[in-house]
């Protein structure tokens, strides 16, 4: 029982629903490794999507902040600071996007937000091509791209939106398809969707869903897309705010999976690379960047104190090569998870890229989503010092795996051991 129990509906309105029966209260973290109130230690595997990208309170990020909010903690809007420009140079380069601009933000919600401001106004048009079961975020604009319902709390919308197939099929009228049939059938719909005026701003997708229950698309699907909104000049957003920095292993970005057709004209980040100071951003070509006609500015976007965490957790990811670290450890550990769920009637799929790991259960002998389970897992994983998260479609039954990836061979082998005991004392 944590110190702060029953106070959590000071922050908590009935719509922010807390992990666990006793919402946790963490006081501090140390590689992979997190510790409670009670002074209980957990295992982190679902962190690293949420902030931790390389390792909890990693010394070289955490003397860059101390000596940066030592000098001066500032906003970046009207003046420059050397961090924040270092950074952009770096993020520009890395984005494969060619004369790429970066506008830095707070969070993934306001890259979401500035990336459709840029799309409609670029193209002139409201209409916006999302994917069903996807998320963007929770401002106005970014629930109206959200296909996931138990995230997208409005029906009223300032986009027309238009929600296309090609996320989740494991259920419904496309679950028999073959990959080819699925593609084809995808890219029937998209050409549907536009109709004769093919006027749409963009088609906004994450390379990997995240919240929906770390769903990739089959391959070939945004290729072909690709292909359609091309021949229209309608612009793709990559949202890599889960899928970036080498998150799933073999690739920088979720896009580069699906590079055919090169890079996506706008591409947005958050989450990790501050490694849990608040940093979003948006690339685009500078063509796209700049045809906002009038101010637009971000108080904190790009503050000093961010910029030089986001500096010192990118320098360490590359120079340690964690990307490739995510490609071997989370190859193994997939591995590892498929064996000890083997023999489970409650798991449908263990799926996943790189440390972006997805195990979707279903009641026993059925494909029917299992929500209760899952939340039982959660429960008995953290009781034997694991934090897991959940996601999933039209519920939450999909156990999300992403801790930070610097994770060892021999935290990969204990995750998954408890996950183990833990699904099968949930069952
Ligand atoms: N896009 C994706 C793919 C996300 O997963 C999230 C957060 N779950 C967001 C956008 C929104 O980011 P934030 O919570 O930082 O606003």
């Amino acid at each position: 029982m944590t110190a702060l129990h029953g106070r959590h509906l000071a922050v908590s309105p009935d719509w922010l629903a807390l992990y666990y029966r006793d919402p946790l209260e963490l006081t501090h973290g140390e590689g992979r490794h997190v510790w409670d109130a009670d002074g209980n230690r957990y295992l982190d595997f679902f962190g690293g999507i949420l902030t931790t990208m390389t390792a909890h309170a990693l010394p070289e990020v955490t003397k860059a902040v101390a000596e940066q909010a030592g000098r001066i903690i500032h906003s970046s809007t009207l003046y420059l600071n050397r961090p924040m420009v270092e950074l952009a140079e770096r993020v520009a380069t890395l984005s494969g996007i060619p004369d790429a601009r970066v506008f830095f933000t707070t969070s993934g919600t306001e890259a979401n937000d500035t990336a459709l401001l840029l799309a409609t106004t670029y193209r002139r048009s409201n209409q916006i091509l999302a994917m069903r079961n996807s998320y963007h975020g929770r401002s106005f604009s970014a629930v109206s791209v959200t296909g996931n319902r138990a995230w997208s709390p409005t029906s009223l919308s300032p986009l027309q939106t238009l929600y296309v197939h090609g996320g989740v099929r494991t259920r419904g009228p496309y679950a028999e398809l073959s990959d080819h049939r699925f593609v084809k059938a995808c890219v029937a719909d998209l050409e549907d969707l536009l109709g004769h005026t093919r006027d749409a701003a963009a088609l906004i997708a994450e390379p990997v869903q995240g919240v929906g229950g770390f769903t990739s698309p089959p391959d070939g699907l945004y290729a072909a897309f690709r292909q359609v909104l091309d021949r229209h000049g309608i612009l793709w957003i990559s949202d890599e705010v889960q899928t970036g920095w080498g998150r799933t292993g073999d690739h920088f970005w979720g896009w580069q999976a699906h590079a055919e057709h090169g890079p996506p004209d706008i591409l947005t980040f958050a989450k990790g690379i501050g490694n849990g100071m608040s940093i979003g951003g948006v690339v685009a070509r500078a063509e796209v960047m700049n045809c906002l006609d009038a101010n637009s500015i971000s108080t904190f976007g790009g503050s000093p104190v961010t910029m030089a965490a986001g500096l010192a957790n990118l320098s360490y990811l590359l120079e340690h090569d964690l990307p490739g670290n995510a490609r071997r450890v989370g190859g193994l550990l997939i591995e590892r998870l498929r064996a000890v769920v083997a023999g489970s009637a409650c798991v449908r799929e263990v799926r996943g890229r790189g440390l972006m790991i997805g195990i979707e259960l279903v009641k026993p002998g059925t494909d029917e989503a299992n929500p209760e389970t899952a939340a039982a897992v959660l429960e008995a994983a953290r009781e034997r010092g694991l934090l897991l998260g959940k996601g999933g479609g039209h519920s939450t039954s999909v156990l999300r795996i992403a801790p930070p990836l610097s994770l060892t061979v021999a935290e990969a082998e204990e995750g998954a051991a408890i996950l183990g005991e833990a699904l099968r004392a949930a069952e």
